[in-house]
C-alpha cells in the first residue's frame, strides 16, 4: 500500500506532501536526504518510468512528470500495479491543473493544498477497483486487515467507502435497499439488519471479519463504516448518507453494530 506520496520540484522544493499513515514515516533530516537523494536520482530516469529504490523496510517508487517528480513511500516489497497507475495520473492530474502556476511559480505553496482531495481520489479509488476485482471480498478483507491499524482513521473510511460504490456500481439498481445491502454485507459475515424509522437502518455484525482478535477500545471498523456509506450513497443516488458504528467487538461488545442514516 501507498503509505505517502509527495510532490517535488526543480532542485528538491516540495509542493505537496500527503500522509495516510497515523505517523510520518520519515521525518526531518532523513526526509531531506531522500528528497536529495530522488533528485539526484531523477536525471537516469527517463521520462514516463516507474523506478524504484528501497532504504530499510521500504520501496521508494520515483515518477517524473515534466516538470515534476512523484515519489510514492510502500512499505511491501510486491509491487502493486494500481499503485504505478495512481502516481502517474497523479503526475498528469497535477501538471494538468498547475501548468500555468508551475510556469511562473514564486514560491508559493498554498494553490496546491486543495489538490490533496484530488490524489485521494485517485489513489483509493484505483485501489477499490484492483482490489475488488478479484477474490471478493477475502482480498479486501485480508488487506484490510493488515495494514488498518497504521492508517488513519478517516482514510480507513474513505478507502471503504470507495470500495462500497464500486462494488454498488456494478449492480443493478435495487429495488429493495434493504435487501440488497443485506446480501452484500452477508458476503463480508452473517448480520441483521433493523429498520429502527423510515431514515435509519441499524446493521448488526456479529462476526466482523474486520476487528475479529482485536482487543482495543481506540479501535474501530473504520473500513466497514465507509463501506456501507459508500454502497448506500451509490444505490441510493444520495449524497448525505452517514454511518457511525455503535457498538464494536474489538471493544468488547457482543456485536459490530452500525447505524445507517439516509436522509
Ligand atoms: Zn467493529
Amino acid at each position: 500500500m501507498l503509505l505517502e506520496v509527495f510532490i517535488i520540484i526543480g532542485e528538491g522544493m516540495l509542493l505537496l506532501r500527503r500522509s495516510f499513515t497515523k505517523k510520518m514515516e520519515v521525518n526531518g533530516d532523513l526526509f531531506s536526504a531522500l528528497i536529495t537523494a530522488i533528485v539526484s536520482f531523477v536525471s537516469e530516469i527517463q521520462m514516463g518510468d516507474v523506478r524504484k529504490f528501497e532504504t530499510g523496510n521500504k520501496q521508494i517508487l520515483i515518477y517524473p512528470h515534466e516538470k515534476i517528480v512523484i515519489v510514492g513511500i510502500v512499505d511491501e516489497k510486491h509491487e502493486d500495479e494500481h499503485i504505478y497507475k495512481s502516481l502517474k495520473m497523479i503526475g498528469e492530474e497535477f501538471s494538468k491543473k498547475y501548468e500555468k502556476t508551475l510556469s511562473n511559480w514564486t514560491g508559493e505553496l498554498d494553490p496546491f493544498c486543495e489538490f490533496t482531495r484530488t490524489l485521494d481520489e485517485i489513489v483509493y479509488s484505483n485501489f477499490a477497483e484492483e482490489y475488488i476485482s478479484k477474490d471478493f471480498p477475502n482480498n479486501v478483507i485480508r488487506s484490510v486487515k493488515k495494514f488498518q491499524t497504521k492508517f488513519q482513521n478517516e482514510i480507513m473510511y474513505f478507502m471503504g467507502s470507495k470500495a462500497g460504490r464500486k462494488r454498488a456500481s456494478l449492480l443493478k439498481n435495487p429495488k429493495n435497499f434493504k435487501k440488497r445491502l443485506q446480501k452484500e454485507l452477508n458476503l463480508f459475515s452473517i448480520n441483521k439488519i433493523k429498520e429502527e424509522s423510515e431514515n435509519e437502518l441499524l446493521i448488526e455484525v456479529p462476526l466482523c471479519p474486520f476487528c475479529r482478535k482485536i482487543k482495543n477500545k481506540e479501535f474501530s471498523c473504520d473500513f466497514f463504516m465507509g463501506f456501507i456509506a459508500g454502497f448506500a450513497s451509490k444505490s441510493l443516488g444520495k449524497k448525505n448518507i452517514q454511518v457511525k458504528e455503535i457498538h464494536c467487538s474489538a471493544h468488547g461488545d457482543e456485536t459490530c453494530t452500525f447505524l445507517l442514516k439516509t436522509n
